[in-house]
């Protein structure tokens, strides 16, 4: 089975002023935001960072002293992290764990590649369905899909979370844990 699951890097969550989450930027980038006094470290990662003058924890989630205005973005860009992330990296019919994506209504008979059509799925489900849909099969899907809402989804569509981020992002813990 190929290893779909993304590790966990050395990013760091960045928080705005007001704890909403931004983005994830590299150990070193974080780094200079906190040294520079643009950022303080809310969250310590794992192991030191030495340069000449300082001994810094490698920060896993840092918060921007000062508030950044963001556009805001009304969708979410449809990708396959963002679909595995939604779905909690579970299979929509099985529950089982889920490595491809299905769409709900298939292409070849017009189905669009929208949120609405598509969910994460394991290969033995994504076979067996083939071109049918879940109604001619029998099947139900545990949620009706939609695009996922809300400002975590800035970090969620790029990449796995750090478990260490779970309380900022709104996750549970063991989802984060999970999907990491
Ligand atoms: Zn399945």
């Amino acid at each position: 089975m190929p290893d779909i699951r993304p590790t966990v890097g050395s990013g760091v969550l960045v928080l705005n002023a007001t704890y909403e989450p931004l983005c994830v930027v590299s150990v070193r980038r974080a780094a200079i935001l906190v040294l520079s006094a643009k950022a303080v470290c809310v969250a310590d990662g794992e192991g030191f960072l030495h340069s000449v003058r300082h001994e810094l924890p490698v920060p896993s989630v840092v918060r921007l002293t000062r508030y950044v205005r963001v556009p805001y973005r009304a969708t979410v860009g449809l990708s396959r992290r963002a679909i595995f992330a939604r779905d909690g990296w579970r299979c929509a019919y099985c529950t089982g764990p889920a490595e491809t994506i299905d769409h709900v209504f298939p292409r070849s008979r017009g189905g669009r590649h929208a949120w609405e059509n598509v969910v994460a799925a394991c290969a033995r489900c994504n076979h067996s369905k083939g071109d049918k849909t879940p109604a001619e099969l029998g099947w139900r899907l545990r949620t009706k899909p939609a695009a996922p809402k809300g400002v975590a989804w800035r970090v969620l569509g790029h990449r796995a979370p750090d478990p260490r981020w779970a309380s900022w992002l709104d996750l549970p813990a063991e989802e984060a844990a999970e999907a990491a």
